[in-house]
């Protein structure tokens, strides 16, 4: 019996006579039928896996630890600038900026945690958080609000149908029958202003003016440290009563953040002594992201569970760097627009059937032929000069631009994707008619050459 074999069924704690193939070849056929008969599909890949992860919830993005590591200091001026609701008075409304992956979201979870067991039953301080990729129009944020507020299901502001105008009073009214502190935080509050204005900030920022009883106070947070920028000046400075800045995270901290997870998430000796540290480094070189950090340990502990190997190792991370990329970059190419996606292919034509670096017109020259076949309009060569830089600044081309001299300028451009991405766009749906394209000077070839 083969190696490979002989594993599988000690996994499967099959019997040693088997395993030395001692016994009747009768016997053993009858003993695995039974046992796979016992077993559902996936008996064979739980009893292959060794257990590295104890607890795999705590790897999760989604997971909110007890502790923040490095950010006890940004959790205590927020809480301190809150602590004025317990007296009744409004806190001040706080921008709070930082870039993707610095716990911006997290602390706020844990702040309103804290605000429920400090007042459980939400009698002087009520704490309310909208996440504004989701809820991103004015009438959504302010029915939001109110229906986090309404009690009686019966009274609640339908998810449309209503005027504006009608939205905001029975909101603002249901704050102010309660007299209480209301504290609404506004997640990526970047989303709602680019998709639906500042208008509903507006009226957020001034409501205080309507309210009698009660008191609201506003916490936006945002990954663009420009965002204010584009607000009215007077929701600007209303919004921004306190600002903060959330710094991205070294590599010492992110290696802080891991082990404190990881203590949760492993068992014993489950992770070899560079892991940690290696995702660290590998995210603090990029953006300082918690989230990816995390992201490499869990993706890396999967692997090595998968593979059926007792401990993660370093290789395990370096795998899972290669992963995220090429998930990352598969996704980007996948959101293209059709157009996008015709020019791509004609790059990718091009350095299949010519080689690594091509002009703008070249492309352009197939890319017309792809229109014709796929019977999609073709657009100007300078659109699609801008498209190619589009792909340029998403990385999944590099091109630059050289001088001819007196004829002009013109890009040189190269594929920056691997072959996996490649073949995943040519087997796209809308792509499938050019999947098998050849340049007609390409067809021609071999016509030619008998000619001769
Ligand atoms: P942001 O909202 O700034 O993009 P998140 O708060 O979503 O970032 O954080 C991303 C991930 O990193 C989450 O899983 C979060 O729990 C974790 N994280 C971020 N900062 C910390 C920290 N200081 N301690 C523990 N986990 C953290
Ligand atoms: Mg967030």
């Amino acid at each position: 019996m083969k190696c490979k074999e002989t594993a599988i069924f000690l996994m499967q704690g099959v019997s040693v006579n088997i395993l030395k193939n001692e016994g009747p070849r009768a016997e053993k056929d009858t003993d695995t039928e039974k046992l796979d008969k016992e077993r559902s599909i996936f008996g064979k890949h739980i009893d292959k896996r060794k257990k590295i992860i104890k607890n795999k919830n705590v790897l999760q993005t989604s997971y909110l630890p007890d502790v923040l590591p490095h950010r006890s200091n940004d959790i205590d001026k927020i809480a301190e600038i809150i602590a004025s609701a317990f007296d009744g008075d409004r806190p001040s409304n706080i921008m709070i900026f930082g870039k993707t992956g610095t716990g911006k979201t997290a602390v706020m979870n844990f702040i309103g945690n804290e605000l429920k067991k400090e007042d459980p039953q939400g009698s002087s301080c009520v704490y309310i958080y909208i996440n504004c990729e989701v809820v991103d129009t004015k009438y959504s944020t302010l029915q939001n609000i109110g229906n986090q507020i309404i009690d009686d299901f019966e009274k609640r502001i339908p998810f449309t149908g209503w005027g504006i105008d009608k939205v905001y009073s029975e909101m603002r009214n249901s704050i102010d029958e309660q007299n209480k502190v209301f504290v609404v935080v506004l997640d990526e509050i970047d989303k709602l202003v680019s998709k639906s204005g500042d208008d509903v900030l507006y009226q957020l920022t001034k409501i205080n003016e309507d309210l009698k009883h009660s008191k609201l106070s506003l916490i936006g947070i945002s990954n663009n440290l420009n965002f204010t920028e584009f607000l009215d000046p007077r929701v600007k400075s209303r919004l921004s009563e306190e600002k903060m800045i959330f710094h991205q995270y070294d590599a010492q901290q992110l290696t802080d953040i891991l082990r404190n997870r990881a203590r949760f998430a492993f068992e014993d000796g489950g992770l070899e002594e560079g892991v940690i540290p290696l995702c660290a480094a590998m995210s603090a070189q990029e953006m300082g992201d918690a989230r990816m950090a995390l992201d490499l340990l869990r993706i890396a502990a999967e692997t090595a569970e998968r593979n059926g190997e007792t401990t993660v190792a370093e290789a395990h991370v370096k795998s899972a760097k290669n992963k995220i990329e090429l998930d990352t970059v598969s996704e980007t190419v996948k959101m293209l627009t059709k157009q996008s996606k015709t020019v791509l292919m004609s790059v990718i034509h091009n350095t299949k059937e010519k080689n690594k670096t091509m002009t703008t017109g070249e492309v352009y020259s197939t890319y017309g032929d792809l229109c014709d076949i796929l019977g999609i309009t073709s657009l100007t060569q300078r659109r699609v000069t801008d498209l190619i830089s589009e792909l340029d600044m998403l990385g999944i081309v590099h091109a630059r631009t050289i001088s001819l001299g007196r004829h002009g300028r013109t890009k040189k451009i190269e594929l920056s994707i691997p072959k996996e991405i490649c073949d995943m766009l040519e087997d796209d749906e809308n792509m499938k008619l050019i999947k098998n394209y050849r340049s007609p000077k390409q067809q021609r070839l071999p016509f030619n050459e008998d000619n001769r």
